[in-house]
């Protein structure tokens, strides 16, 4: 099994194509042409509101990619907002109570995003489930 090759015909392992993507990052990822980051998510909100590069300068009407993480991870960097988990990481995530559903859980707050006067998103990590939520500020508690 050690002298296994890819589809590339590398080694498993040696291959940059076929790397796994770290803890927090979609082996599918979105860019945007003359974006300089890559998103998790084709919906994230920095790509609608216009926080990335691309969107910033007005070129708007680009589409948005689906692309394999391991082929732009050198040239492009972690969209703020949905990669917050990666870029905050186990340990820089604070810990926090996050009312899902009625029931408060412990879970692990990645970053706030502010989306007008007194409206904030916080974006919570259920860490048992690996599954992230996005939360009005009176449903997390710290
Ligand atoms: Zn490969
Ligand atoms: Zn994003």
């Amino acid at each position: 099994m050690s002298n296994q090759r890819c589809l590339h015909d590398l080694l498993i392992g040696q291959c940059s194509h076929c790397m796994k993507p770290p803890w927090g990052i979609n082996p599918i990822v979105y860019t945007t042409k003359g974006g300089d980051s890559f998103h998790n998510w084709s919906e994230c909100n920095y790509l609608a509101s216009g926080q990335d590069y691309a969107y910033s300068q007005g070129m708007n009407n680009h589409p948005i990619n689906p692309i394999q993480w391991s082929a732009i991870q050198d040239s492009r960097s972690p969209c703020q907002w949905c990669c917050a988990i990666y870029l905050a990481g186990t340990d820089g995530m604070k810990k926090c109570k996050a009312n899902l559903d009625g029931v408060w859980i412990d879970a692990l707050f990645a970053r706030a995003a502010y989306e007008g006067p007194k409206q904030k998103t916080n974006q919570v990590l259920d860490p048992k489930t690996g599954l992230v939520y996005f939360l009005a500020n009176e449903e997390v508690k710290f």
